[in-house]
């Protein structure tokens, strides 16, 4: 049996964390260990005291809040508050509707740029609304073709040449975890004459991005999972500053407008990144989110990606010590500066071993055809909540408890 830290080590590693004291600002119930954030990040007091500020905005102060309370503004304040997480400098991150609507506007208006060229490149593992989203640009634009790494080749980069438009990538694959190497992808895409869009959905809050380093392009992400958004919290886009001049986003509603307030008959864009905004926003959501990222003002993400490779590479030791006889296949790469913040493992009744999980409070997710998701998220999770669940499953597995029929009934979100 492999070697691995008993509960005594695992009590220590948890008293020399110095993020151990973040979770108090957390809301978590007693007796749930929570491996789903990211899915869906906890909520913490100052997201729901800001909720509760809003309405108190909207109850006294009705219309007025739009000025008074900042509510106008704030899809390009908190976007600069995220792009100080992405490594993005101020003015080229707007918060704003989903991250799927968000890639459709840049995804299209990344094509416009390269009117010569007819080819998105994506992988055929992206997480499936990129894709989708991508067939829908392709209806209005005939002449587009898609090429899916996985499909038309093994290796995204032997995908890319001149005939290419634009890049279409996953930072961390939603399912093995795989980080991408953003700097080197970027420079494979430019030297082609090709756009790259950063989808950055399970990258924002869980690992340090350096988007204007790398010199991104575009990217796009959402701020209900590692950010602690909430439920459907508003989603961001970035965009490279240099580009911001030649960009016509295609959903030109009023909020996008130069001059949305003189009302004017002809669409005229808003000079920077505001442009990407289309019409009213949802402020509610908004302002949950405002105060789920200041938790992040006195955060250094080379902790949180210190303690989630510690966390993560704890928990794969663990499952291949305690667990080694039950079938498991670990999906994540073994090096953990080549994942994200999860671990997924897969079995042929992975569906149901989470069901039972999930009973007993340890809170994962599903992924079709096999996958067992396992979220780390280093505000909030500790290395003994890394054990315990660890002895939930080992202990769901040796008793067989998973076989019950209960835990084989689909719910409609898994
Ligand atoms: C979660 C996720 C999305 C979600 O898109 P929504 O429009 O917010 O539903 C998109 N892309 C990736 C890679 C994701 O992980």
């Amino acid at each position: 049996m492999r070697q691995v830290p008993d509960l005594v080590e695992i009590k220590a590693m948890d008293s020399a964390d110095t993020l151990r004291s973040m979770r108090d600002q957390f809301t978590l119930p007693e007796g749930i260990i929570y491996l789903d954030g990211n899915s869906l990040g906890a909520a913490s007091k100052i997201t729901l005291q800001s909720l509760q500020e809003a309405s108190q905005e909207w109850s006294q102060d009705l219309i007025k809040s739009w000025n008074k309370a900042g509510w106008f503004e704030l899809p390009l304040a908190l976007g600069d508050r995220i792009g100080n997480l992405v490594g993005a400098a101020q003015g080229q991150v707007v918060v704003c509707d989903t991250t799927s609507s968000n890639l459709y506007k840049v995804l299209h208006a990344a094509l416009a740029m390269r009117p010569d060229r007819s080819v998105i490149v994506a992988e055929g593992g992206s997480f499936p609304t990129d894709l989708y989203v991508a067939e829908g640009v392709m209806s209005v634009l005939p002449d587009i073709v898609m090429r899916l790494e996985g499909v038309d080749a093994p290796d995204i980069e032997n995908l890319i040449d001149d005939s290419v438009a634009v890049v279409l990538i996953n930072h961390v694959n939603y399912i093995t975890g795989e980080l991408r190497d953003m700097a080197a992808l970027t420079q494979t895409a430019h030297e082609a004459g090709a756009l790259i869009i950063w989808d950055l959905c399970h990258s924002a809050g869980a690992l340090p991005v350096h988007l204007d380093e790398a010199q991104a392009d575009f990217a796009v992400g959402c701020s209900y999972k590692y950010l602690n958004g909430g439920p459907g919290a508003p989603a961001f886009i970035y965009a490279a500053r240099h580009l911001h001049e030649k960009i016509r986003q295609p959903l030109s509603g009023w909020w996008g407008h130069a001059r949305p307030f003189t009302f004017e008959q002809t669409y005229a864009a808003s000079a920077g990144i505001g442009q990407f905004l289309c019409g009213t926003q949802p402020i509610l959501s908004m302002r949950a989110l405002k105060g789920a990222l200041s938790i992040w003002d006195n955060v250094d993400l080379q902790v949180i990606r210190h303690k989630s490779i510690a966390l993560t590479d704890l928990f794969i030791n663990l499952v291949e010590a305690k667990c080694a006889d039950y079938g498991f296949e670990l999906e994540s790469n073994r090096n953990g500066q080549k994942r994200g913040s999860q671990v997924s493992i897969s079995h042929t009744n992975s569906y149901e071993i989470m069901q039972a999980l999930i009973a007993r409070g340890v809170i994962g997710d599903f992924r079709a055809p096999s996958s067992m998701r396992f979220g780390f998220t280093p505000l909030y999770t500790s290395y003994e909540d890394v054990w315990q669940a660890v002895c939930i499953l080992e202990d769901v597995m040796a008793t067989g408890a998973w076989r019950d029929a209960q835990y084989a009934v689909r719910a409609a979100v898994t």
